[in-house]
């Protein structure tokens, strides 16, 4: 059977360059990076070269580049980093309801520790209001949290004019950058944020590596203590592989970011506008907002999101949908119910999110099969006839 992968805020295939790239690295540069002697110094060429690549994609010196474990550790380590280390300033946090679960469940959890943590709303559309911002700011603020662009809806937060609210009242700003970079520019400048998380398994590399930036000058209190590698900022020998994959792929994905990102634009506006005409009683959530070129995320009424996932795959088309099961309950996307969407309305979205990789006659197949999936979901459900 074809298999059409269109869940690429998941997690994306490696490029066939990253592979190549990262196989001399278990073979033979497998030196450690901290070692003085000839291997050692071959592996620390490697991070360097990298770093210089990371830093390039987001405009960033290289110095300003820490490599961690991925997206959660770099948000981790930006929220309770900032959270310990400038806890004699004050202990509020400001950030948004449609976080990632990475940001979101690290304030909690600072919450529980005696933080107060401003919960922002955001529009119908799923943009966070700079204005709600400026008016959540109290004395004893010490860091905002607003991410780039969200994973699921793909809105892209007004993060310049944040960063600038930010800067006029000299308080650290963090933003999750994981699914924003390698999708649409960044300049970390520009956006004036003093923090800012990257994952590489979103833009064609490995799993388990990422990098969070750090603006020079940021005081971070390390999560993790030992031999002091990264500039005392990240302890534990580093991932060499992972990391050059990171690189090639940061590279890559700087040097093709304005024709791939067309492509994909090109692809999801095909397949949002051809379903809109196939099949009645669909939404694209924030359709009107400033959004991610490769994510679409569509409210289809009358259907579940996991029996429209299910029969999909059963397809062979991979998507997702804003409903999780876990614990036998159907949870609600918080990202769709923080956008005004019922529980009913979140539990039939479905996500759905391209690469470069994608093809004109992938995106065909799913306008083919989707309407039937949906007619047939539909026949099952009382509320459709009766609608
Ligand atoms: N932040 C956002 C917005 C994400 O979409 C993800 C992954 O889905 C993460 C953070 C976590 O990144 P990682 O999988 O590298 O830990």
């Amino acid at each position: 059977m074809q298999r059409i992968y269109l869940d690429s805020n998941a997690t994306t295939p490696m490029r066939p360059e990253v592979v190549a790239a990262m196989l001399p690295v278990f073979t033979e540069d497998y030196g450690n990076p901290s070692s003085i002697h000839w291997f050692g110094q071959q592996a620390k060429a490697l991070l360097d070269s990298a770093r210089q690549h990371v830093a390039r994609l987001i405009h960033a010196e290289t110095s300003e580049i820490v490599f961690v474990s991925g997206g959660t550790e770099a948000d981790n380590m930006a929220i309770r980093g900032i959270a310990e280390s400038q806890k004699a300033r004050g202990r509020h946090i400001i950030t948004s309801k449609i976080e990632h679960h990475a940001v979101l469940h690290t304030c909690k959890d600072l919450e529980k520790q005696g933080y107060e943590v401003t919960w922002l709303g955001v529009s119908p559309d799923g943009v966070v209001n700079p204005e709600d911002v400026r008016r959540a700011i109290r004395p004893d603020t010490i860091l905002i949290s607003i991410m780039h662009a969200n994973n699921e809806i793909g809105t892209i937060q007004p993060i310049e004019e944040i960063g600038q609210i930010a800067e006029t009242a000299d308080i650290y700003f963090h933003s999750d950058g994981v699914q924003s970079t390698g999708k649409i520019p960044v300049d970390v400048r520009k956006l004036k944020v003093d923090l800012y998380s990257i994952s590489a398994h979103k833009i064609h590399g490995p799993k388990g590596v990422g990098a969070l930036f750090v603006r020079k000058g940021t005081i971070v209190k390390p999560q993790l203590t030992g031999g002091g590698h990264e500039r005392n900022r990240r302890s534990g020998t580093e991932n060499v592989a992972g990391i050059v994959g990171f690189g090639v792929a940061a590279k890559m994905a700087r040097e093709g970011l304005e024709s791939e990102m067309a492509h994909v634009r090109a692809l999801r506006d095909r397949l949002e506008s051809q379903l809109k005409e196939k099949i009645d009683l669909i939404h694209v959530n924030a359709e009107s907002a400033a959004r991610l070129p490769n994510t679409s995320n569509i409210m289809v009424d009358f259907a579940e999101g996991e029996g429209l996932v299910i029969s999909l795959d059963l397809k062979g088309v991979a998507v997702s949908t804003g409903s999780a099961c876990s614990s036998g309950s159907l949870e609600p996307s918080h990202v769709l119910t923080a956008i005004g969407k019922t529980p009913d309305e979140a539990h039939g979205s479905l996500r759905f999110s391209l690469n470069a990789g994608n093809t004109v006659e992938e995106i065909d197949y799913v306008v083919e099969v989707l309407p039937r999936i949906v007619e047939r979901l539909r026949e099952l459900s009382p509320f459709y006839k009766r609608a």
